[in-house]
């Protein structure tokens, strides 16, 4: 077990972590307001790009009861921005992004200065996918040439699937899988466990490294993210992940706890705050 400094800050994931869907975790409420009081930074991350902070913020008030700053959030598109400010600097408006994706990460990529284009007769600069439930064939079809003519390929997150009430369906990662395939190019990955989500976080927080924890639920994601950071990471088995799974995935947790009541005894230990 990795001997850390004192803990100072927090990234937490959401689904799995904090509440399943609509169903709340016991404790996680308790936990989240106890890091409020006690003034200890922390982030929500997740790799959905469909809602905007205020939303991830009504969701946990409305269905939660968690009451949080709309800027706790940090998503993929958070991200995405990032890497994009960082890759671009400056924005020129003669820059043309084309864009699969919700109306939020739209927004997002406007707002840095690129001209959004609805088909790719004139240049693009940029290809952007993230999720969208109601994509059609001509969209992937543009992006994948535009991908081919040499445009810049950005995918929001991996994620191959996510569950609805009916099983699993595709998530941005299989349409980024597909233009990927057609074009034969890989795209640079924003979201978790790509370690893009967790430097935007790291440099929104302030704080190095070693001075944050990850607390996630699934190994593959949330942990391996955090493994790639070599940042401590805490696996709690409230989501889709447990100790069994540890022979059969890859991400390596520095600690596990079955609960928030067994989070809150390490918390104690681990912490800058009690
Ligand atoms: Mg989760």
């Amino acid at each position: 077990m990795r001997k850390a400094k004192k803990i100072k800050g927090l990234l937490i994931d959401l689904d799995g972590t904090v509440y399943r869907g609509k169903s709340p975790i016991k404790g996680a409420k308790a936990f989240i307001e106890k890091l409020i009081t006690s003034q200890t930074p922390f982030l929500f991350l997740t790799n959905n790009s469909m809602r905007s902070h205020q939303e991830v913020q009504a969701f946990l008030e409305k269905e939660h009861h968690i009451l949080v700053d709309p800027e706790r959030v940090y998503s993929s598109v958070d991200a995405l921005v990032y890497a994009l400010k960082d890759a671009y600097h400056q924005v020129n408006h003669q820059q043309a992004a084309y864009i699969i994706g919700s109306e939020i990460l739209k927004k997002s990529v406007s707002d840095l200065g690129f001209e959004l284009r609805t088909n790719i007769d004139q240049q693009i600069d940029l290809v952007v996918v993230g999720l969208n439930q109601s994509v059609f064939y001509d969209q992937l079809a543009q992006a994948a040439i535009a991908v081919q003519r040499g445009a810049d390929f950005y995918l929001t997150n991996p994620d191959i699937q996510f569950p609805d009430e009916r099983g699993f369906v595709p998530g941005a990662g299989s349409l980024g899988r597909m233009i990927s395939e057609v074009s034969r190019t890989r795209p640079m990955v924003c979201g978790k466990p790509e370690k893009l989500i967790m430097s935007g976080a790291l440099a929104k927080l302030g704080l190095q490294v070693d001075e944050v924890a990850m607390l996630g639920d699934n190994l593959t994601t949330d942990i391996l993210a955090a493994n790639r950071m070599d940042m401590p990471a805490i696996l709690i088995e409230t989501g889709v992940h447990h100790k069994e799974d540890l022979e059969h995935f890859s991400g390596r947790p520095d600690y596990i706890v079955k609960d928030y009541e067994e989070l809150g005894k390490l918390w104690q230990e681990i912490s800058d705050f009690t």
